[in-house]
């Protein structure tokens, strides 16, 4: 039995991941804003630090798997908290987990999206994050003022931040890789359908995915668990979409 520590591990994709590991005999540590096992706030670098600090005195001895999958729509507000969410927690978490991913060969799995390499973003934006400049980026990102732009290009510099640190991380015995949902029936994707201004067509693009709808998160969870088992364990640096044909559909020269 192994250790696996989720962030968003209260809601949607994050807990039917968590339900997933428990029911395969796993140990699971879920932070969250407040209904995790660890609750702290990850827009902040207090919060972040309270999450590192409480993963590294239940799991001492390592963690077979890191998954930092909370996240925030393209609606939320105020805008600076989707980079901040999105990509800087993410990084600052795997950065500061390195040593109990390595000790247990571990594998960190980043949360993309599908909409990441398919939807226009904003490249000083992107350059930001990269560069690990959270203040530049939001100054940036506020200065566009547009939601979907940070989400995107949020998602963007995650699965790029991803492939670029796939060598380091392998050094250490650790697998970094990335999924892609498409749209999934979560809280999150309720957020947007109610929006006036992005909601119909979130609806329209949930009726021209080719297998015929929204995943349940379940779906996402189970491919989750394949890229953190041992059967993928020749898998490093893959961005693996998960979304019923969409990015086949619109991107099919792309691979
Ligand atoms: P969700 O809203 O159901 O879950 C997100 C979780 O993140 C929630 O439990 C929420 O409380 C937590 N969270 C948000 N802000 C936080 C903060 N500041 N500190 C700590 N926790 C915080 O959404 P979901 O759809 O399950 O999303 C999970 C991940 O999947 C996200 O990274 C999202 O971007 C990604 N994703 C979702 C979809 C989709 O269609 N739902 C598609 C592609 C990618």
């Amino acid at each position: 039995m192994s250790k696996f520590a989720i962030t968003g591990g209260a809601r949607g994709i994050g807990l039917a991941l968590r339900d997933l590991l428990i029911s395969e005999g796993h140990d699971v540590l879920t932070i969250d804003l407040s209904e995790g096992d660890v609750s702290a706030d990850l827009s902040n670098s207090i919060g972040r630090k309270k999450a590192i600090d409480a993963i590294k005195k239940w799991a001492p001895e390592g963690l077979k798997g890191y998954i930092p999958c909370a996240g925030l729509p393209p609606v939320a507000t105020p805008i600076e908290k989707i980079p901040s969410v999105n990509f800087f927690s993410a990084i600052e978490t795997v950065e500061s987990l390195q040593a109990l991913l390595s000790m247990d060969a571990g594998s960190a799995l980043l949360v993309a999206s599908n909409s990441a390499p398919m939807l226009p973003h904003d490249h000083p934006f992107v350059v930001g994050c990269l560069a690990g400049d959270e203040e530049k980026s939001i100054a940036q990102i506020k200065s566009i003022g547009d939601g979907h732009i940070a989400y995107v290009g949020s998602k963007r510099a995650l699965a790029m931040w991803m492939r670029r640190n796939v060598v380091y991380y392998a050094k250490l015995g650790i697998r970094l890789n990335a999924i892609a949902p498409g749209i999934t029936q979560t809280d999150l994707t309720k957020q947007v359908y109610d929006d006036p201004k992005l909601g119909q067509a979130m609806k329209d693009f949930e009726k021209s995915v080719p297998s015929g709808g929204a995943a349940t998160p379940d779906k996402i969870a189970s491919a989750m668990n394949f890229m953190l088992g041992e059967s993928a364990r020749f898998i490093y640096g893959a961005v693996f979409f998960v979304d019923g044909g969409s990015d086949a559909m619109l991107r099919p020269e792309h691979f």
